[in-house]
């Protein structure tokens, strides 16, 4: 056997396309090192969200590089993901030591690029693919992270084209990948002990719109999902606001296994900033689909994301953002300060930049206020008995804690000397925490 290690870095997009390249690589007999130094193949799985990321990334490859220089000269190196999908042939240029550059349209092409650099070839495959029935039909083998959360990308890509985002041209174009192909998915992670399947894409809720030849949503799946035996739950992720049909809605209320949590990027609370960003909907809007949620799916828990300093944002309308947070009783957020992605429209306008400090002022303000909701968001179950998953079993501080979710999200910590790791427990919520609460058996 050799051993390949992967540094996995950005969104969950990227830890599945890592299980997926883990999969294909088994067939080649690699196995995983989490060990660099011992690795015969190292491997970054990129992301290009933010600079700081692909700075990241090329400091890790940099290191590398030196470790093939210094001696270990047969080491293979490759250059994976979204900043490899943006940047291509550049790549070499920038570290000459790579041996392959691999771009998030391209995965399925590893085994052949792994046999090209065994014969000293240096191999770039980064074509973006608009044939999408390709893609829909791929079925390989997966090598999960051992868990308990399954995650199964739905979706690739993105015809959303948000004006700072870069996901649309790493990605692509949206592709849905076929009910089949998943439902086979789902039962082979369930029968290898899974207790909770995420379905994953840019864009779940328009999973399906590109199938010509039949009439097949995020609803049918979750229904097929749902009827699969055992105890497990379901969850998807990343929905678009607009996107949430009134039909998803119900489906979650009336599925037992589809989990009471939406995850809904609102990005900013002020409807111009939204416009600017050419996100499809009003403040308004938001406002009305997340109070539908409300009204139907109790103790329902919805999160969002936010960018602070986007181009041209006043501080006003900052503080909408402030106010849309706490008025629509959004609990844990991603929040980022914006960072200019090339390709994208938003870095054109240097012109309207927010300077660095005010960005930053203003991300700390609102990272403070999602904190503050958490906390009071978390408070409100104090003294409720809830059903969690237990996901984990570490020490702290002496003592032995089970940590895992609740099904809208909380996380709840359970000292509990006995490992309950993968086991459903009923817990009773004892103390709220801004991160999580704590509950005991
Ligand atoms: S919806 Fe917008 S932010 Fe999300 S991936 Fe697509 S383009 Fe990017």
């Amino acid at each position: 056997m050799k051993r390949v290690y992967i540094d996995t870095m950005g969104c969950q997009m990227n830890k599945s396309d890592t299980e997926r390249m883990l999969g294909m690589l088994s067939h080649l007999d690699y196995e995983e090192t989490k060990d660099p130094e011992k690795a015969d193949l190292l491997m970054i799985n990129t992301c290009s969200i933010r600079q700081l990321s692909e700075d990241k990334a090329f400091s890790a490859v940099g290191t590398w590089g030196k470790m093939k220089k210094e001696g270990k000269k047969n080491i293979k190196i490759g250059f994976c993901g979204c900043v490899a999908q943006q940047k291509a042939e550049e790549i070499f240029k920038r570290a000459p030591y790579v041996d392959f550059v691999l771009g998030t349209h391209k995965i399925y092409s590893l085994p052949e690029i792994i046999k090209r650099i065994n014969n000293g070839e240096k191999v770039c495959e980064c074509t973006e693919t608009h044939s999408t029935e390709d893609d829909k039909a791929k079925d390989f083998k997966i090598n999960r992270v051992k868990g308990v959360n399954a995650w199964i990308s739905i979706t690739e890509g993105c015809n959303n084209f948000c004006t700072y985002c870069i996901v649309p041209y790493t990605r692509g174009r949206e592709r849905s990948r076929l009910p089949e192909i998943i439902m086979k998915e789902a039962q082979d992670a369930l029968n290898s002990g899974y207790k909770e399947i995420t379905l994953l894409g840019q864009n779940v809720d328009s999973y399906g719109k590109d199938f010509k030849d039949r009439n097949y949503r995020l609803a049918d799946l979750l229904r097929e999902l749902n009827g699969l035996e055992g105890k497990f739950r379901i969850r998807f992720v990343t929905s678009y606001p607009t996107d949430i049909t009134d039909e998803l809605i119900d489906t979650a209320v009336e599925l037992d296994k589809v989990c009471e949590y939406f995850h809904i990027p609102m990005q900013s609370g002020s409807t111009p900033v939204l416009k600017a960003m050419n996100r499809r909907y009003t403040r308004d809007e938001y406002a009305k689909i997340v109070a539908k949620i409300r009204d139907k799916v109790p103790d329902v828990t919805i999160t969002s994301d936010f960018i602070a300093g986007f181009p041209g944002e006043t501080e006003e309308q900052f503080e909408e953002t402030l106010t849309a947070v706490d008025e629509f009783e959004l609990d844990y957020c991603n929040v980022a300060a914006y960072s200019p992605r090339e390709k994208t429209v938003a870095a054109k306008w240097t012109d309207k930049f927010i300077p660095e400090d005010v960005k930053d002022e203003r991300f700390q303000r609102l990272n403070k206020k999602i904190q503050e909701n958490c906390l009071k968001s978390n408070k409100k179950y104090v003294g409720r008995e809830m059903e969690v998953l237990v996901e984990s079993f570490y020490e702290h501080k002496g003592k032995m804690i089970n940590s895992g979710k609740t099904r809208n999200f909380k996380t709840v910590h359970i000292p509990c000397d006995k490992d309950l790791t993968g086991q459903f427990v009923n817990v009773k919520i004892t103390e709220a925490k801004t991160w999580y609460v704590k509950g005991t058996i």
